[in-house]
């Protein structure tokens, strides 16, 4: 309530603060942290200010306060687009209104389950499959198996990560995609002919002129997924690739969305370049559309660093993962963006003042985003960017070395090592697959440092992700991928919190309980610090208080 001051009191209050560890009371006004500590001394000190009167809510008398999570690296846009889809996964996604869906082991369920879904849609509807993995599954789908399914309705199918899509004739044909008209990203067989696979967004975009539905993003398909973010803890997201249908139409869909005080999350977009670059017409018009937005953004919606792209993914076989190539044979993969393209616009970015991330897995691609900051330094000194790696699986020590040098931070991709930890050891062979998102170099060389679902990557779990950072324990075999790289989860909670909002500029706002700072907690039912760390992926989640708002987990 604007004006009035509420004293939340609480079994602990983990700060994140180092030099104020942990608190039982938390006074807030306007939407703030007005004061933090003891009961009585918060009391004392609310009752000897101006900002009288106030009330004491126990509402959270048993429950563990932390500072609101802050995803570093998420897709609201593109989630919304996949939980519009049907999944057939096999892992367990969770459901926006608590549980999970179904899983399917294997790619005869799969197929099944398509037919299944081909008996009960009605005719005009495009069959939309999503989070197929054809490592666990046993396999690529093939044209000629999803047209077994339906000769008529067309069908897509996206991988795990969204990086690898399966089609049938049906939509081939609808998109107009023959033998004699392929496009890029469309894969065909020995004899020319497409066999049904599109690689990462280039294939996806030959198709989509066929569904146009599918990419129809709205406000009521994103508020359909708000509630996992309550549900995990979040306080603050990152959509790491704002406008990629649209810039100047997200920047709209989420000013108006986040207006609403029930949204209860800060949102930080970070604007793709590539279809940015397209809409605006030049990089430099591109750059002016990004300031300007930037300056028209307001609370809770803010633009972030300008989003680039590298290599593709190591888990869909897309990247090139350099010398000497992949574990299982699979022919060495491409980078998705030309690396001089990411260069220059790194570097233009940079003496525009932006800060940049970039999705890089491979050491090639770790090393073009490296090359381009120290360019863009060389170009412009500009100090504290605070540029970003994201994914980074297999940067190695020496290039970790060179991000501090160079003051770039890197998130890692450490679910992946639950959920696809099995499949990485085979695809990319022990010794890259153990030091796969190296968390303990980058702590031991003072790197900073987080963690990411990534979500369509791996579900949108962050105590899971937590849990993985920790253990490093994959899902299959219960192999230790890397043990000399498990982390304490009292790093894990800085990961998730007062180093993510560093890392996006945010850190005097969010990330931490204190004085002066937003009054976002995540609200626990259990003490992180307290429980067996093997306990950690299954933290039950109270909700959430934002700006002062408790939000309750539905
Ligand atoms: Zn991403």
């Amino acid at each position: 309530m604007p004006g009035k001051t509420t004293i939340f009191t609480a079994r602990k209050i983990i700060t994140m603060a180092p030099e104020q560890p942990t608190a039982n009371a938390v006074a807030v006004k306007d939407g703030r942290i007005l004061s933090i500590g003891q009961k009585a001394e918060v009391i004392a000190n609310i009752e000897r200010s101006p900002f009288m009167p106030y009330a004491v809510d126990p509402i959270f008398e048993n429950n563990i306060l932390m500072p609101g999570i802050v995803d570093a690296h998420t897709h609201l846009e593109i989630q919304a687009l996949i939980y519009s889809g049907h999944f057939v996964a096999q892992i367990p996604w969770p459901k926006p209104e608590g549980g999970f869906h179904p899983v399917f082991p294997n790619k005869a369920d799969v197929l099944q389950r398509l037919r299944q879904l081909d008996n009960a849609l009605p005719p005009e509807e495009p069959l939309y499959a999503v989070a197929y993995d054809e490592n666990k599954a046993g396999g690529f789908l093939h044209i000629d198996e999803l047209d077994q399914v339906s000769k008529t309705r067309p069908i897509i199918v996206s991988n795990l990560v969204f990086h690898r899509f399966w089609a049938n004739t049906a939509l081939l044909k609808k998109a107009g995609i023959t033998k004699g008209n392929l496009l890029p990203g469309i894969m065909v067989d020995d004899n020319g002919k497409p066999n049904g696979t599109l690689i990462e967004a280039t294939g996806l975009m030959a198709v989509l002129p066929a569904l146009p539905d599918l990419v129809n993003i709205t406000e009521d398909k994103i508020n359909t997924i708000m509630p996992l973010f309550v549900r995990g803890g979040y306080t603050t997201a990152c959509d790491a690739a704002l406008g990629a249908f649209g810039f100047r139409n997200s920047f709209d869909r989420f000013a108006h969305l986040l207006a609403n005080p029930e949204a209860g999350l800060r949102v930080v977009g970070l604007p793709w370049a590539k279809s940015g670059v397209l809409e605006a017409g030049s990089l430099d018009a591109f750059i002016e559309m990004v300031k300007e937005k930037t300056a028209e953004a307001k609370d809770p919606f803010y633009i972030g660093p300008v989003k680039l792209y590298t290599d593709g993914s190591i888990i869909s076989r897309t990247s090139p993962v350099g010398w000497p190539g992949y574990w299982d044979g699979t022919a060495e993969g491409h980078m998705e963006n030309d690396p001089a393209e990411i260069r220059k616009l790194l570097i233009r970015c940079h003496t525009a003042g932006f800060s940049t991330i970039t999705h890089a897995n491979s050491r090639p691609g770790c090393q073009v985003i490296l090359d381009a900051v120290k360019a863009a330094q060389t170009v412009k000194c500009r100090p504290d960017m605070r540029h970003r790696i994201d994914h980074a699986y297999n940067i190695t020590e020496a290039q970790l070395r060179q991000a501090q040098a160079l003051g770039v931070a890197v998130q890692f991709f450490t679910p992946q090592i639950y959920y696809y930890g099995d499949s990485h050891l085979e695809i990319q062979g022990m010794d890259r697959a153990r030091h796969m998102t190296p968390t303990g170099t980058a702590k031991r060389l003072g790197v900073s440092w987080g963690f990411h679902n990534d979500p369509p990557g791996t579900p949108q779990l962050p105590w899971l992700g937590a849990w993985a950072t920790v253990h490093r324990m994959t899902m299959d075999t219960g192999t230790i991928l890397g043990p000399e790289h498990c982390v304490k989860v009292e790093d894990a909670l800085k990961a998730m919190t007062i180093e993510a909002a560093y890392q996006l500029h945010l850190d005097h706002m969010v990330g931490s309980i204190e004085f002066g700072k937003k009054a976002d907690f995540c609200v626990l039912e259990a003490d992180p610090l307290e429980i067996d760390p093997m306990d950690l992926k299954d933290m039950p989640v109270w909700g959430t208080v934002f700006a002062g708002n408790p939000h309750p987990a539905r």
